[in-house]
């Protein structure tokens, strides 16, 4: 299993045929080079959801030939594409190529675990030759900053793997999409496509995060009470909005739960949430009249231990909710997270508080950060590749996103699972070519288990 200088081969690991736990390889001329590193939420069936378990790919494959590793680009700042590779750092030990915002990230991960790989900071926009491979960073608009889509050209073959992505002409942080940039990428001649299939079963196209603005403000404004607002602490343009409506409302903004508070710290070190984003310490928020707090919480997927979950039991050292107070899911629940939702649901309004959840109301109070089929077409017809792969999706996404890409003109559709070997030169699927597996993270002493398939 050595690519010669004629092969380009793309081989998962994790993330094709599922969504979560992202690792892709490329091979070319005896050389690897990774894209993303991830973790996947299982729920542990004896404590009834909210995705406690973290499992991750099994290396194996690649730590066998970890010589041959030119390097890791990480695309962008989400635990799926990032959340493996503190724990995998000693089986790999390659240079890590990211952004500022995903590297703060990276760097609490790995303080966390006292490792220091080598990071090299790389801008959106930048090219750079890692062994064989000439990558080119392409920014794209997702729901965290510093998204990057990856030009990978080698001698025989150019391939665009987009990470994740939407299409989104006002993203509150960052540049908004740019259309003109992916047609300048079809005038290249782009062999293959890897492309996101997360969204490829909604029609039309996913909502601007600029929009939530009026949203959010509707059922802030108005409310009597407190307001705590759960989002995913890794959206930092959510967190802006939300900021942006503290400010506009009068109310003061604090943040409850330890990812809030390092996403935070992230982000303004990346440059980030400088304007309206004054927060006051989250211990001062219990002393406040209720109609002038606002707060941002974690555990908007009923996980045991978040500030959400401590609110619902009245359990939270620094905020105490009251009937007539409101919470408002800037989320949406993830599949698998139905029932420990609902049980955070139950608890809240046991306790008077009134929910409001972004499914249930008619302006748009969440916006994803994935691609629906208006926003997939207008890629394919951009960009147009001779062969689409999708991942990050499952089997029924990922059909129907090939489907797509035939209907917007894509002549070769290749479709496979972990461990295939995409040969990108003569358009093939090699099935099983590689060995793939599960790793589970035991908690209490970091060591990792191999799950049993
Ligand atoms: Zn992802
Ligand atoms: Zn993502």
């Amino acid at each position: 299993m050595n690519p010669s200088h004629k092969d380009f081969w793309f081989v998962p690991l994790g993330g094709c045929g599922e969504i979560g736990m992202n690792l892709n390889l490329y091979g070319h001329s005896e050389s690897w080079l990774m894209v993303d590193c991830g973790v996947t939420f299982e729920n542990d069936s004896s404590s009834g959801g909210g995705g406690n378990l973290v499992e991750m790919p099994d290396p194996m494959f690649i730590a066998n030939r970890s010589q041959a590793l030119v390097g890791m680009v990480v695309t962008h700042a989400h635990e799926d594409h990032i959340g493996a590779i503190a724990h995998l750092w000693d089986q790999l030990k390659c240079p890590i190529y990211t952004t500022r915002f995903t590297r703060e990230v990276l760097l609490i991960k790995f303080l966390e675990r006292g490792i220091k790989p080598p990071i090299i900071l790389v801008a959106p926009g930048e090219q750079i030759i890692m062994g064989p491979f000439q990558v080119t960073w392409v920014p794209m608009t997702h729901s965290t900053p510093e998204t990057n889509g990856l030009l990978i050209e080698t001698e025989v073959g150019k391939v665009f793997h987009t990470a994740d992505w939407k299409v989104d002409s006002a993203p509150v942080c960052g540049e908004s999409f740019d259309s003109k940039h992916m047609e300048s990428l079809g005038a290249l001649g782009i062999d293959a496509i890897i492309c996101d299939s997360t969204n490829a079963l909604q029609s039309g196209s996913s909502e601007s995060e600029a929009a939530l603005f009026n949203g959010l403000l509707s059922v802030i404004e108005d409310a009597p009470g407190r307001v705590v607002v759960a989002c995913f602490s890794s959206n930092v343009a959510r967190l802006q909005t939300i900021g942006n409506v503290a400010h506009v409302t009068g109310r003061f903004l604090g943040l409850l739960g330890r990812s809030l508070q390092n996403m935070h710290l992230c982000a303004k070190k990346a440059g980030y949430l400088n304007e309206n984003f004054n927060c006051i310490e989250s211990a001062h928020l219990g002393y406040l009249p209720p109609n002038e707090v606002l707060a941002i919480a974690t555990g908007s997927q009923g996980d045991v231990g978040a500030a959400l979950m401590r609110l619902a039991s009245d359990t939270h050292p620094n905020l105490s909710l009251a009937r007539g107070d409101r919470v408002v899911f800037s989320s949406k629940t993830i599949p698998g997270n139905e029932e420990a939702v609902e049980r955070l649901v139950e608890a809240l309004e046991n306790l008077g508080v009134i929910v409001i959840q972004a499914e249930y109301k008619s302006m748009p109070l969440h916006a994803s950060g994935h691609p629906c089929v208006e926003e997939l077409t207008h890629m394919y017809s951009s960009v147009k590749p001779s062969i689409s792969i999708p991942v990050h999706g499952e089997e029924k996404h990922m059909t129907r996103n090939n489907r797509i890409a035939s209907n917007a003109g894509v002549r070769t559709q290749l479709q496979g699972r972990n461990g295939d070997l995409f040969d990108i030169v003569h358009a093939k699927v090699r099935r099983k070519a590689v060995p793939v597996g599960r790793l589970r993270l035991n908690k209490h002493n970091g060591s990792l288990e191999q799950v049993s398939a």
